[in-house]
């Protein structure tokens, strides 16, 4: 399993999933959430009724899937990040949660290339070297596994971009 890094906007990515970070509602936000349904149409919306309306709402550190609509990758997986100003010292993991939910959704759906935003770095208002050490560590746990080809960290910023680059060069 590859990991790479980019800067980009995700809604742009022709991959197998995108992850979504998503608010416990599944019925869309502002960010990349907002992003998502607006480009991808109402068929992720859809989806997402039909998930609330059988299993309820999103918990954080939880992933769905759904279609990824008009979108250029297949499936959207939506997943709850923790907002930093809530709870104790539980968020992190948390956080490790809505990383490895989301890989467990796309290993069970033979996804092979896979791209996460920063979950919970934006309004959700984590700190975002915190947040990107937790994600890196939390996917290199997935090294050996064999579904998954490639998991790309997309930072939408420049500033994100050079965090990640940092943390993942340091490591390696
Ligand atoms: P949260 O509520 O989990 O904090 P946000 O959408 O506010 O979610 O922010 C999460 C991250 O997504 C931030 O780093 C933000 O810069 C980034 N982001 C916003 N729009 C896009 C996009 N179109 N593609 C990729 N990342 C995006």
């Amino acid at each position: 399993m590859k990991i790479k890094l980019i800067q980009s906007d995700i809604t742009t990515l022709r991959v197998d999933a995108i992850v979504n970070a998503a608010n416990s509602s599944l019925l869309g936000g502002s960010g990349v959430d907002g992003a998502i349904h607006r480009k991808g149409g109402p068929a992720i919306l859809e989806a997402c009724q039909e998930i609330r309306a059988t299993q309820g709402k999103c918990n954080v550190g939880e992933a769905v899937i759904t279609t990824a609509g008009d979108l250029p990758a297949q499936y959207v997986i939506h997943t709850v990040g923790p907002v930093w100003n809530q709870g104790g010292k539980e968020k992190e993991e948390l956080l490790k949660n809505c990383y490895k939910n989301s890989m467990h959704l796309a290993i069970e759906n033979k996804v092979k290339t896979i791209a996460f935003p920063c979950i919970s770095t934006g309004i959700y208002k984590f700190p975002k070297e915190l947040a990107a050490t937790i994600a890196i560590e939390t996917i290199k746990n997935y090294k050996n596994q064999t579904i998954i080809e490639e998991v790309i960290f997309v930072c939408f910023t420049h500033e994100d971009y050079a965090i990640y680059d940092r943390i993942v060069n340091n490591e390696n």
